[in-house]
């Protein structure tokens, strides 16, 4: 942070795309579409132990006013799929769509008929976040991926809407399992 009284004679220049972009990419409002298990991972980034906040992100919005950024958590069955697209098209642009969890990017184990095998064939999905659920830095990783577009490429053209198409590498490595407990009687451990 810059104290005022150290540079009182000093301008700071930028360009306005820049401070545009800086603004965007550091408060990204989600719309969390969470319909299942996927979902409780989504809400535990939120959380204060992984503190989506620190992205300006807190505001999860339940409805698509002001959202920029969609979330889909979880499978999302045929009966679903024009109540997503209907949020989808009223939320602002420029906008982004995160598919999280495999159900939501393939239709993961539930491979039938009513759900859908993937969003992207019916919406437009700029970053893919895999696993099952996946862990909320996974997650994290692919907001930053978003905030990277947005800080690189800045604002997508009006009525040139593509999807980006990223995909995530897991980053988490699981501790062989299972762990020791640790159990003490009398002060001594057994
Ligand atoms: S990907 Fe796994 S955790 Fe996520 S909604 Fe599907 S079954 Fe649940």
């Amino acid at each position: 942070m810059i104290e005022p009284t150290a540079l009182p004679d000093n301008l700071l220049l930028t360009n306005l795309k820049k401070v545009v972009n800086w603004a965007r990419r550091n408060s990204l409002w989600p719309m969390p579409f969470a319909t299942a298990c996927c979902g409780i991972e989504l809400m535990a980034t939120a959380s204060s132990r992984y503190d989506l906040a620190r992205f300006g992100m807190e505001r999860m919005s339940f409805s698509p006013r002001q959202a920029d950024l969609m979330i889909v958590a979880g499978r999302v069955t045929i009966k679903m799929m024009p109540v997503l697209q209907h949020i989808y098209q009223q939320m602002a642009e420029p906008k982004w769509v995160i598919s999280m969890g495999a159900c939501a990017s393939t239709g993961g184990v539930f491979d039938a008929y009513a759900t859908i095998q993937g969003v992207d064939q019916f919406m437009p999905v700029d970053v893919y976040v895999p696993g099952c659920p996946p862990r909320p830095e996974t997650l994290i990783e692919g907001i930053m991926a978003i905030q990277r577009i947005i800080d690189q490429e800045g604002l997508p053209p009006a009525g040139h809407r593509r999807p980006l198409k990223l995909a995530i590498e897991p980053n988490y490595v699981p501790k062989p399992q299972p762990v020791g407990v640790p159990v003490t009687v009398g002060g001594k451990g057994i």
